[in-house]
């Protein structure tokens, strides 16, 4: 076979964990190569954060993920740490800010990251290809990809091609494929961090409601989350309703405590008892925008002046206002989700290298594996991680 470029290692992906990778094993010497089919690298740390780059948090620890082995990240969480990718921004000069909740973000822009790992490569004698087409990928005693650009011959693949979500801006499933012709397990693979659809019924009630936010208590499964919800013109968004998403299946009922500290059943008698005439949305709107309220009375309770209900009356819409039940009728899928819940079964790998127990010289690295990280920084500290752990030894 002619042209067939020779390289220790091979990376699909030149996201987050894919260029981590290759910056840690070009410093160890070793010639690789990154593949991607995109226009440029780094894409999605471009969007991510709004365009600042939630890049870590400092409080990341193996319960900010979601994998079915939740002890597999460990490892290259503690050998690799938000800690250390400080150090490299600030090695490059490169400017950060801690917001809520330990989250650190550039202070610039997240392009800032991106030219970063650029040099870092560059430093490290990383070749990277873009506009490079996948056609092919087999083992023999090495690995060939055949490729639009020629046919690469390695020891190492490392597939860093990421998750489902965002395909306008490159995802793809090849990973996943890749795995499962290496005769790979990968589990269910789902989109999370994402909105909810309203069913059609919420939707003619709540639709309107589009634009407000309020910050509320969600629970699903046991879970729960603190923070912003918004409702959109499709259903619930916000922190608080994407961190839930992740742990919600179809069918499931959301509950929403939406005036979370607050005594409103206290609040409720001490009206009644002092005979006011107010009505129930509007004392309900001295809490949350008078819009909500007078919506969510119109279609959970009836609203009349406070001294009209008895206290059992006043005790259910209590309870009610601290757990309102919402059933999703779906999630806005992949096309809006931050990231791909499940992926390679952390069975088949390694949590030291990240490499293969089937395949030898096969490694995943990143979002692709299934670990997946709450919204808060922790997803690309995995991708930190899991390539530097992986640049070690492939
Ligand atoms: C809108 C949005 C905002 C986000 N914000 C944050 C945030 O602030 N903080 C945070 O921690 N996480 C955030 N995330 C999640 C985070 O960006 C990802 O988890 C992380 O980038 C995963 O890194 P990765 O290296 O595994 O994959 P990616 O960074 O996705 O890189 C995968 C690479 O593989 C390439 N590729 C895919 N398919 C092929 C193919 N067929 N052939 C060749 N190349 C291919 C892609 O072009 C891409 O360059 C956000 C995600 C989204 C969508």
């Amino acid at each position: 076979m002619k042209n067939i470029i020779k390289k220790d290692v091979i990376i699909i992906g030149a996201g987050a964990s894919g260029m981590m990778c290759a910056i840690e094993c070009g410093k160890r010497g070793r010639s690789v190569i990154v593949l991607d089919h995109a226009k440029k690298i780094g894409e999605k740390i471009h969007i991510s954060g709004g365009g600042s780059c939630n890049f870590t948090n400092i409080n990341t620890s193996y319960t900010n993920y979601l994998s079915n082995n939740p002890h597999f990240c460990k490892s290259a969480l503690s050998r690799f740490t938000p800690e250390d990718f400080v150090a490299l921004l600030e090695k490059h000069g490169v400017k950060y800010e801690e917001r809520e909740h330990g989250e650190l973000f550039c202070a610039g822009s997240s392009e800032d990251i991106i030219r970063m790992l650029e040099k870092e490569c560059n430093g490290a004698g990383v070749n990277i290809m873009l506009n490079c087409h996948i056609l092919s990928v087999k083992k023999e005693e090495q690995f060939m990809v055949s490729t639009n650009h020629g046919v690469f011959e390695s020891e190492s693949l490392v597939i860093a091609t990421g998750g489902l979500s965002y395909p306008r801006i490159g995802a793809s499933g090849i990973g996943y494929r890749i795995a499962k012709e290496f005769g790979l397990n990968v589990t269910e693979l789902k989109p999370a961090l994402v909105p909810f659809v309203f069913s059609q019924k919420d939707l003619k009630l709540f639709g309107e409601l589009s634009g407000i936010s309020i910050e509320a208590v969600i629970k699903c499964s046991k879970i729960e989350f603190r923070g912003n919800i918004l409702f959109t013109h499709r259903g619930l968004s916000g922190p608080a309703i994407l961190q839930i998403s992740s742990y919600w299946k179809e069918g499931d009922t959301i509950v929403i405590d939406l005036l979370p500290e607050i005594d409103i059943y206290g609040i409720l008698i001490a009206r009644q008892l002092g005979k006011s005439k107010i009505d129930m949305h509007n004392v309900l709107s001295e809490f949350l925008p008078l819009r909500l309220a007078k919506i969510w009375c119109a279609s959970n309770i009836q609203s009349k002046p406070v001294n009209q209900y008895n206290e059992k009356e006043l005790k259910a819409i209590a309870h009610l206002v601290h757990n309102w039940e919402i059933k999703p009728d779906s999630t806005e899928d992949f096309k809006t989700a931050e990231v791909t819940l499940g992926g390679i079964d952390t069975d088949e790998l390694s949590s030291k290298t990240m490499g293969s127990g089937k395949v030898k010289g096969l490694y995943f690295t990143g979002e692709v594996i299934d670990v997946t990280g709450q919204l808060g920084g922790f997803n690309l500290q995995w991708a930190w991680a899991s390539g530097f752990v992986a640049g070690q030894y492939v």
